[in-house]
Formats: structure tokens, sequence, C-alpha cells
């Protein structure tokens, strides 16, 4: 993984364009969540400690290229400055004079970059202007980087670029985690749907040794081998693509592990009345909600033999108690496993973090990632164009 860092390049007495992930929730004109704004404090400490001038770029919310008052960057100066304890300069209208004229230790914000349709566009004439402002440029919005934004990859393309410690931090345990991972490897998918799992599922299988398949996208691929599912949530045209990823997980020598007992209800709700039963004996008016004890016991004895484990999608309707008991079981696990130091966890996508935080075992997992599109563009093997444009 061939990317320079904070430590990579000389700052002093440079213009440092930072592109930062501080798109963070408002209500009101005031920011509710400022989670975000204080990940990126060590960045702009570090590039100042080093004497390099911070120009921040960042995003928030989808203006779609015109100019929202309710989205500008002014209303997150506030929070930016209590995360940072400094002033920072709110530049509407950059321009290099006024950046050079501001003392060497000065953080300055610029307006909302997706204020012009020229940041999605990844115009070259946007990337020349953001280029003119500084020396360098930093990314650390890895949750930005699967969009080739002009502020994002345009912009990589003009300046000598490196990785801020976030992206840094986040490229650094993906690679851990599927680029280079300590074997055996074991990954698991849940979630509602295959269909939005396809490419996951794909490259997944060219690159593990145990596949776990679990939440409604298991119950596709026990229909597919003709096993009652009842009502349950299945993609009955998947049958095909289903049998085809079976076939060729086999093939690449990846095992794939289906749930061996299910919890079914009659009710897509919290508390439905509900029962254990062996996978195969889902009665027909029923439908599967949660993986069982007998399976999560065989996943813990997977991840006890595992080395590495990356997990994407819960295993069961978590948001509906008690469906999220396997999703919870099989989390507890593998952060018991990982606080021994025996496996390397990651972790991510927005119904699994919240899974995860649900369970209270986010902080022990290895590393949980909160780059939604941007993770599982990555978990599909694509190349993601912030980053593309960072590799030396
Ligand atoms: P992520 O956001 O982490 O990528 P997904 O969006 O793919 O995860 O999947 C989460 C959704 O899958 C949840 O809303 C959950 O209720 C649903 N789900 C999981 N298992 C089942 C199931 N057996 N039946 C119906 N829905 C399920
Ligand atoms: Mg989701």
């Amino acid at each position: 993984m061939g990317f320079k860092t904070i430590d990579d390049v000389a700052l002093a007495g440079k213009v440092v364009l930072t592109r930062v992930d501080i798109n963070v929730p408002m209500e009101g004109g005031v920011v509710t969540d400022t989670t975000r704004i204080d990940k990126i404090v060590p960045t702009v400490e570090d590039i100042i400690a080093r004497g390099g001038k911070v120009v921040l770029l960042a995003h928030l919310g989808r203006p779609k290229g015109k100019v929202v008052p309710e989205m500008s960057l002014k209303l997150v100066q506030p929070a930016l400055e209590a995360a940072l304890k400094r002033k920072v300069v709110f530049l509407e209208r950059p321009s290099r004079a006024e950046i050079d004229a501001l003392p060497q230790d000065s953080v300055v914000l610029v307006e909302n970059t997706r204020f012009t349709p020229m940041e999605e566009a990844n115009d070259p004439q946007m990337a020349q202007f953001l280029a003119s402002l500084g020396d360098v440029f930093c990314n650390d919005a890895f949750s930005a980087a699967h969009r080739a934004h002009a502020s994002t990859e345009g912009v990589a393309r003009l300046l000598p670029s490196f990785a801020g410690r976030l992206m840094e931090e986040e490229l650094r345990a993906l690679d851990a985690a599927l680029g280079n991972p300590a074997r055996p490897l074991v990954a698991v998918v849940g979630g509602a749907k295959v269909s939005t799992k396809l490419d996951l599922l794909g490259n997944l299988i060219a690159r593990v040794d145990h596949l776990v398949i679990g939440g409604g996208m298991a119950n596709t691929f026990l229909a597919a081998q003709g096993i009652e599912v009842g009502k349950s949530l299945a993609e009955r045209d998947m049958a095909e693509t289903a049998r085809t990823i079976l076939t060729r997980a086999r093939t690449a020598g990846c095992k794939i592990h289906l749930p061996i007992d299910v919890v079914v209800a009659r009710e897509f709700k919290a508390h439905a009345p509900n029962e254990t039963v062996p996978v195969g004996a889902c009665p027909a008016d029923a439908m599967i909600l949660d993986a069982g004890p007998a399976t999560v016991a065989e996943l813990e004895r997977i991840f006890a033999m595992c080395k590495t484990l990356i997990w994407n999608g819960p295993l069961g309707a978590f948001e509906l108690e008690p469906f999220d008991a396997a999703t919870v079981a099989a989390a507890r696990s593998v952060a018991e496993l990982t606080r021994a130091g025996k496996l390397v966890s990651v972790a991510g996508g927005g119904d699994t973090v919240a899974a995860l935080n649900q369970a209270g075992v986010a902080s022990s997992f290895t590393f949980i990632s909160t780059a939604g599109g941007a993770f599982l563009e990555w978990m599909e093997g694509k190349e993601l164009p912030g980053v593309a444009a960072l590799q030396v």
C-alpha cells in the first residue's frame, strides 16, 4: 500500500489544503453531533505543529451544486473552533493572497465545496482553482474517497498529496483486514438482500477462507437450495445467482457457512412470539428473523480458529428485540477474542455499526469504519478514486 502520510512531507511554511469530512448533523443551524469534527483534530494539530498553514476543504449535506444557506460551513465554524481550541478563519470566496496574508499557524475553513456543480463533476477548472490555494494536499476524508470530486481526486492530481491521520488509520486497518490479512480470514456478511451485496460477495469469496452468510440474505441462499423458508424475506429471483456464488466459492477454496438453526416468528415486530427450529423446519406461515443459538456456537468456533475477521451486515432483524440475539452474541464473541489479542476485527456499514453499538462492543473491535459507502465499495474490491490519487 503505497501512499505518503504527514510524516513523509515537509510542511514548514507551506499552505496545506486539507480535505476533511465534517459533514455533521445539524438542527436549526446548530451542530448536534461533533464526532466527525473531533476526529480531524489530530490531523489539524499535527500540520500546525509542523509549521503548515491549514486550509480545510469540506462539504456539508447535499446542496446539489447550489448555494444553500442552511448548508453553509459557516454554521460549523463555532463547533470547529471549540474542538480545535483556536480561532478558525472562514472564507466564503478564498483567494491565495488572502490566505498568504494570514499568520502561519492559521486554520482556514473554506465554504461548502458542493455549492458549485463543478465539485461533483470533478471539473478540472475547479481542481485547478483549489490547487492554486495551496502548496500541498492532505486528504483526511476516507468516507468521501469513493467519489472522484474536484476536492477529493482532482486536486490530488495537481499537488503533492498525502494521507491525513484518519485516512492513514483507516487505510492501514482495511489493509490488515483484506489487503494483507493474517489468515485464516473470515468474513461475516448479513443484512437484508443479496441483490445489494453481489459485488461484495463476489470479491469476498475470492479472498477469504470462511464466509458466514446471515440475515435476510441467508434466506435467499437457503431457498436457492430448496430449503423451506416460509414467508421469510428472500429473493427468489436471485436463486440462480446464489447457486453460482456457492459453486464459485467451492472452486476458490472459500468455505461458506449458512445458519443451521433459525428463530422464526409470524409477525415482523419486536417481541413477536417466536420459536427456534433447525434450518429446514421453518413453518410455511412463518418467517426467519434471526439465527439460532446452535448457529452462534458454530460461529464462535469459526471465529476462534481465525486470525482476522471482517464484518458487514447484521445476522438478523436486529432492530426488533429479541431478534438481535445472534448479532449481539456473535459481536460479543468477536470483541472478546479481539481484546484477548487473538483476532483482528474490522467492521463497517450503517446498520452494522448501529448493531455493534447496541451490543456495546464497538470499542472492542480493532477498527470500526464509519465511512458508509466508501467502506462498502472498498469491501467490493473497487478502487477508491480519492485513495488511488494518493498512491505513489
Ligand atoms: P449495513 O447497513 O450494515 O450495510 P444492511 O443495510 O445490508 O446492513 O442490512 C441491515 C438490515 O437487514 C436491517 O434493517 C435488518 O433488519 C435487515 N435484516 C437482517 N436480517 C433480516 C431477516 N432475517 N429478515 C428481514 N430483515 C433482516
Ligand atoms: Mg443499511
